[in-house]
């Protein structure tokens, strides 16, 4: 029996899932997660989470961010690296690495580990398509059910159709945060996406369809079995 970490098994995906804001990647990381059974790790909703519970990390997160609101490079590989660290199975990466040197450190940190990622996913939509979505979503100020504006609902002054509550705009949906934020997202993400090219590990899919087009693209590229025939 080896003493090093051991080797993962066969058909074990380690993955990351990267896209602009608005791209639709939280949640087709998610439902990828589900269809593999791997961990779907969110470093924004972890480190959330540590932070509302007032943990010794989340203190530390909150003591560290800097004007942006960010948390430093070594905390969120701190933070990913306590999540899955002592997890054997596969698991999928959103939000993390969003920048040149999280990237490195992760790659440093699997290497250590005699481990690697299995590959890199890109949701490529373009700025005009996220910009219409951030500018129609919708969402229930009561049971938080998201809607678009035009799909079951053509005005924030209706009721929710899930629940008859009050609709309502994501506070971090307005204009000026997205244009913020895809702002951030070509400085220093953009060129995490080129790491990975280079290495050979990246995979790019058409994120402008529907969400289910998009996961049945993502589906092809890693060769499992189609959810719907
Ligand atoms: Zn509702």
């Amino acid at each position: 029996m080896s003493l090093s970490a051991p080797p993962s098994e066969t058909g074990d995906h380690r993955l990351v899932l990267i896209g602009a804001p608005a791209s639709g990647k939280g949640s087709q990381a998610k439902r990828l997660a589900k269809k593999l059974g791997i961990r779907h790790l969110s470093t924004g909703a972890v480190i959330r989470d540590h932070m509302r519970r007032k943990t010794e990390l989340g203190e530390r997160c909150r003591d560290t961010m800097n004007e942006a609101r960010l948390v430093p490079d070594e905390i969120v590989m701190e933070v990913v690296a306590s999540e899955i660290g002592n997890h054997h199975g596969g698991y999928v990466l959103d939000g993390f690495p969003r920048t040149l040197q999280q990237a490195e450190m992760l790659d440093d940190w699997l290497d250590q580990r005699v481990s690697a990622l299995t590959a890199v996913i890109s949701l490529e939509v373009p700025k005009e398509d996220l910009e219409q979505r951030v500018l129609s979503r919708v969402v229930c100020l009561d049971c938080g059910y998201p809607f678009r504006l035009g799909e079951r609902v053509t005005s924030v002054d209706q009721a929710c159709p899930e629940c008859g509550g009050q609709l309502g705009q994501r506070a971090d949906d307005n204009i000026g945060m997205f244009h913020q934020r895809y702002g951030e997202f070509e400085a220093v993400t953009v060129p995490v996406i080129d790491y990975y090219r280079r290495q050979g590990l990246l995979q790019t899919v058409d994120g402008g369809q529907l969400p289910d087009e998009v996961f049945t693209e993502i589906e092809n590229l890693l060769d499992l079995q189609p959810s719907r025939s």
